[in-house]
């Protein structure tokens, strides 16, 4: 079944958008604080979403059943196409792909459009960078909370990959959308038919599952996990993500 959850707390959603990070998405250097007007509109989006905004967050997981040069098969029979797919597997030794689907929520987009339309664009900007930040902050704790259930299971989750970006065609979107949500049990989500997501700031995404060893990378939901006897940890715990 998919595991929907439409009931995540938009304030601690909010409030764990990291700082520098939402700086970065807005064009500006990580380090060091805004200040003046631009710390007010950022911080007004952020108070923004955390009253308004309706984070969501669906995943299923799946075994996989074939793996070939051109694509890979789930066990339910849908078969995901792609180079980029299977060499991402391949390289981790998975048996497993979880499918994840975020987002920010159709509010932030209703909100950015009334802005625009009353002529305050500073505000539609802040808000709808806070959106993208948002949907990052979405799919890194979906990472980190998959990725400590499965280390029960003795299985850890490789970084994501999404159609669209990198050399994984968006035409495989379609097929990602339904290995996710196969009953139609739809959340706030539409999937275009030029392969587009709506509302804007929504993502879908797949990592892999395996028993393997996984290579650290710099933004490594290992640096925010606690599970202090993880066997499958690659990069040190350094605080909250
Ligand atoms: S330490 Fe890393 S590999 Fe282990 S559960 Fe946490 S995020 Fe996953």
């Amino acid at each position: 079944m998919t595991e929907a959850i439409a009931s995540l707390d938009p304030a601690a959603v909010a409030a764990a958008v990291d700082p520098g990070e939402y700086r970065r998405l807005l064009g500006m250097p990580r380090e060091g604080p805004l200040e003046g007007l631009l710390a007010e509109r950022a911080d007004w989006a952020r108070a923004w979403y955390a009253e308004h905004g309706r984070p969501y967050r669906a995943a299923r997981r799946h075994d996989l059943t074939v793996i070939d040069d051109q694509g890979v098969t789930l066990a339910d029979g849908t078969r995901l196409q792609g180079k980029a797919l299977v060499h991402h597997l391949r390289r981790y030794d998975c048996h497993g792909l979880v499918g994840v689907a975020v987002t920010a929520g159709p509010e932030v987009d209703r909100a950015c459009a009334a802005l625009w339309a009353e002529d305050r664009p500073d505000e539609a900007y802040f808000l709808e960078r806070f959106g993208v930040a948002v949907v990052e902050r979405l799919i890194f704790a979906a990472t980190l909370e998959g990725c400590q259930t499965a280390e029960s299971a003795r299985e850890t989750w490789t970084p994501h990959l999404s159609p669209g970006c990198g050399d994984w065609e968006l035409a495989q979107q379609h097929t990602l959308w339904r290995a996710i949500f196969p009953d139609r049990s739809l959340g706030p989500i539409d999937l275009l038919p030029s392969g587009g997501l709506h509302p804007k700031n929504s993502l879908l995404a797949a990592a892999g599952i395996t028993r393997g060893t996984v290579a650290p990378s710099p933004l490594d939901a290992c640096r925010s996990c606690r599970l202090d006897r993880c066997r499958f940890r690659r990069a040190a715990y350094r605080g909250p993500g």
